[in-house]
């Protein structure tokens, strides 16, 4: 896609399911990646196959509601690259429960993954996106949409990357583009808890039939930071295969 070879990207969550699809897709456009992950031998696998397909890689471990680690990412983006194009956030904590039933510590780092870890890295990397009139992509989910029993945490923080979306396009505008991808089911290590029959019976609620693939959400990102997204910000693209459009009878 137009415009991304040779920039530098960082995509939190890369060790695994999108986030490393969005590797592995942007690599492949020619984009230099930061794996930035808290599972290391997960990274490390990543970066072995973008390696293996001819792309660069750079594992760092990163706990994306650590202040420390993000300063720590900075310095070492700026020591190989003095430049950052592309802000990925995209890293995934989920801790089930009704809220009277759930601890409060869990709920607060739920928040501190999915929301206070997006803040952090554009608070890290704002003014280096501002210079290079960069692209940030957050991922927040249809659960910004809709209701899913047993999640208050995730849909605060899903449903709170929207607005956080907007304000940072608002924010940074006319230099950085910010736009917000709501994925619906994709089949990632995220759905491993689920049995056959129970997936089966959620992809018929969808309106493609099936879930979705991790590649097909990182199309839409490399879409999102390459110039042929140029006039588009501030906005929020469903990738659902059509499961919040339609009500099975
Ligand atoms: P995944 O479990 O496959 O990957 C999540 C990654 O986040 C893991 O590698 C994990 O180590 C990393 N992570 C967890 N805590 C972290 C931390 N503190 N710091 C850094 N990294 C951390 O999940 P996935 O399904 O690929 O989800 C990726 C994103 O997509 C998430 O934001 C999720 O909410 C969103 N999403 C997923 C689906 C789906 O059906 N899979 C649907 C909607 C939205």
């Amino acid at each position: 896609m137009r415009g991304l070879a040779g920039k530098v990207a960082v995509i939190t969550g890369a060790a695994s399911g999108i986030g490393a699809a969005c590797a592995l897709r942007l690599a492949e456009e020619g984009v230099v990646v930061f794996l930035a992950d808290i599972d290391d031998p997960g990274s490390r696998s990543v970066a072995r196959s973008i390696t293996a397909q001819g792309g660069s890689a750079t594992v760092v471990h990163l706990d994306v509601s650590s202040v420390d680690d993000w300063d720590d990412l900075l310095a070492r983006v700026r020591a190989d690259h003095g430049r950052l194009d592309i802000l990925h956030s995209n890293a995934f904590l989920e801790i089930k429960g009704p809220a009277h039933e759930l601890d409060p510590a869990d709920w607060d780092q739920q928040l501190g993954v999915s929301l206070t870890g997006t803040y952090l890295g554009v608070r890290t990397f704002a003014q280096m996106l501002v210079k290079t009139e960069g692209a940030i992509i957050l991922t927040s989910s249809i659960h910004a949409l809709l209701g899913f029993a047993g999640r208050p945490a995730y849909a605060a923080a899903k449903g709170g990357l929207v607005a956080l979306g907007r304000q940072f396009a608002v924010e940074y505008a006319p230099a950085v583009r910010v736009n917000v991808i709501l994925p619906g089911s994709i089949l990632t290590p995220a759905w491993d808890p689920q049995s056959t029959e129970e997936m089966a019976a959620h992809a018929a609620g969808i309106l493609v039939g099936r879930l979705g693939r991790p590649d097909e959400v990182a199309a839409a990102v490399a879409f999102l930071a390459s110039d042929e997204a140029s006039y588009i910000t501030g906005a929020t693209l469903v990738i659902d295969g059509g499961l919040s459009v339609f009500k099975r009878r």
